[in-house]
């Protein structure tokens, strides 16, 4: 049965010229069904991909299936956004053309689209467009772009404007986004996997790379990104434990990576992943704290707000608006090094010294490009000869950002002959895996955190012990991760639903004789203490206690240290 004609002009139509009698495609046919065309045939490059990673037939039909009905929901959600007269045809126009141009440079020039890609494509000349030019593209685009265009432009106007249009497009975009959800639930457990571990492929998806690639470059350039951060600490001074002290303070933060308390040896775990963190605290300077929890699911929320001076329910998990710990630091006059052996420090480390293991990559901790967490302890002495001398002779904080435990590939974290749990899984398809093996393969993650720790807290105390500095070690994990309970894998479930092994975090500390006494610690009453509960919340507030740095941004009821600390 045809649908009537819902407009007056196209009554007239109808009477008129015989393409009236053809079906009008109601709009929500027209958005589903050019929803399903782009998520199908405009990523014909990253279903080719998705097919060349290995696995079973199975898994790879069930992976592009799951993505592919994933795309077709996001895509249709976009669609019934703009769902307006004299809107939906040109918008969905560009929509087509633009996968099929994003198709034809995958395939043929292997690029994705990003932002970087994007501001790229924005900055080209006529030259540049002109030797870009080919039939073959022409070909791409008529095959992605050539029949739905046809289709989109050959009906008269399907659209109806007013309410009723509002009520339609709403009902529309609720139905597309409840979908989305479901096949999201659905399909996490493989994606989530995927996405993770080859991180190209969220930039191949089309059309949505594009629109997220221009919301992205055009929000950069909105004023309100320009505006400067607050300042946080402007009356930072040093205490007087300066004054006259013999030798500077150095404290050493460790920001883990995807370390969960619950695999942590220290938290009583059944398999011993932590036997020289054990041999530490017997040896009785260092305390494990059992109950923390994480600021966020993420590395990109969990790291900003461990340095923020908010909480979390302050808006700390929220993008920074204002300065962190590290420019309270520098500001009382203290020097300050990150070193960074992950993907960058999230804007934490703008304003002070940072380095990354791999502009200079130590070959033997470095195969194939990417260092062990060791590298960072590589050469450290002559990184601290490099800092401002006189900042240096007051005192040092260095921050060291683990890969930890990062996964899906866990057992890349761990070099050969430092795996004491075998065998390990070696597939980044975590659900291939066997339970056990992928188990095997983080805890050895997590063994060799505990061996990196050991090698930091050896370097510390030698310092202490050569009466250069009054040492400590700070560590906390930034999350935790999920490892097939409940189904899940990885991390960065919303905070609210995330299960306990992503936000139950390990954290240990460690302090020199020397600079017990400075901050006047008792390790008695922390071991305490040490099972009390404690999150991200704190450690902005414990560090600039434990530095000594005197400034109003300080809350001492939120340093974690300050109930066993006699300085305040
Ligand atoms: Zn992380």
């Amino acid at each position: 049965m045809p649908t009537p004609f819902p407009f007056p002009f196209a009554r007239a139509l109808r009477f008129s010229t015989a393409a009236a009698r053809v079906r009008v495609p109601r709009a929500a046919a027209m958005v589903w069904g050019l929803a399903l065309w782009l998520a199908l045939v405009g990523n014909l490059p990253l279903w080719q991909r998705i097919d060349g990673l290995g696995g079973s037939l199975g898994y790879r039909v069930v992976l592009i299936a799951g993505l592919g009905a994933l795309l077709t929901c996001a895509i249709a959600a976009l669609l019934w956004l703009f769902a307006w007269p004299r809107v939906f045809r040109p918008v969905a126009s560009v929509l087509l053309v633009v996968a099929g141009a994003n198709s034809y440079f995958m395939w043929r020039y292997g690029v994705v689209m990003d932002p970087t890609m994007l501001a790229n494509t924005l900055h080209t000349d006529v030259r540049e467009v002109r030797d870009l030019m080919s039939w073959s593209l022409l070909g791409a685009l008529l095959l992605v772009a050539g029949l739905p265009l046809w289709a989109l432009w050959r009906q008269p106007r399907f659209l109806h404007g007013g309410w009723r249009r509002v009520g339609h497009n709403a009902a529309g975009l609720l139905a597309a986004f409840a979908l989305l959800v479901v096949t999201a639930l659905m399909s996490y457990q493989g994606l989530a996997s995927l996405m993770r571990n080859h991180k190209d492929l969220r930039y191949m998806a089309n059309p949505l790379n594009s629109v997220y690639a221009a919301t992205w470059v055009a929000a950069e350039r909105l004023p309100r990104q320009a505006k400067p951060l607050l300042p946080v600490g402007e009356d930072a001074r040093l205490g007087a434990s300066y004054d006259h002290q013999a030798r500077p303070p150095l404290l050493l933060l460790v920001i883990g990576e995807t370390a969960r308390a619950q695999n942590f040896g220290l938290n009583g775990y059944a398999r011993d992943t932590t036997p020289a963190l054990a041999r530490w605290r017997a040896g009785g300077d260092l305390v494990n704290f059992s109950q923390v929890r994480s600021c966020g699911t993420n590395t990109l929320v969990s790291v900003p707000c461990l340095f923020s001076p908010l909480s979390r329910t302050q808006g700390g998990n929220q993008p920074a608006d204002r300065e962190n710990l590290l420019d309270v630091l520098q500001r009382a006059g203290l020097a300050v090094l990150w070193i960074d052996n992950q993907a960058g420090c999230k804007g934490v480390c703008n304003r002070v010294p940072h380095v990354y293991t791999n502009d200079q990559p130590v070959p033997a901790l470095c195969p194939g490009g990417e260092c062990l967490d060791a590298a960072m302890l590589d050469g450290l002495d002559a990184r601290l000869e490099a800092l401002d001398p006189a900042r240096r002779a007051r005192g040092v904080v260095l921050v060291m950002h683990q890969m930890g435990s990062h996964g899906p590939a866990y057992a890349a974290r761990s070099p050969d002959g430092a795996k004491p749990f075998l065998p390990e899984c070696r597939s980044n398809a975590l659900p291939e895996c066997s339970q056990q093996e992928l188990v095997n393969a983080y805890d050895n993650s997590i063994a060799y955190t505990d061996r990196f720790l050991d090698q930091a807290l050896q370097w510390l105390s030698a310092r202490a012990a050569q009466g250069r500095n009054d040492t400590g070690l700070v560590y906390v994990s930034d999350h935790g991760e999920s490892l097939g309970e409940n189904g899940l894998y990885l991390h960065g479930v919303p905070y609210a639903l995330a299960p306990d092994q992503q936000t139950h975090v390990p954290m240990v500390a460690w302090f020199s004789s020397g600079l017990r006494q400075r901050a006047g610690l008792s390790l008695d009453c922390l071991r305490a203490r040490s099972a009390e509960p404690l999150s991200h919340d704190n450690v902005f507030h414990t560090v600039l206690g434990l530095m000594d740095v005197r400034t109003g941004a300080r809350e001492p009821a939120l340093d974690a240290l300050a109930p066993c600390s006699s300085g305040g």
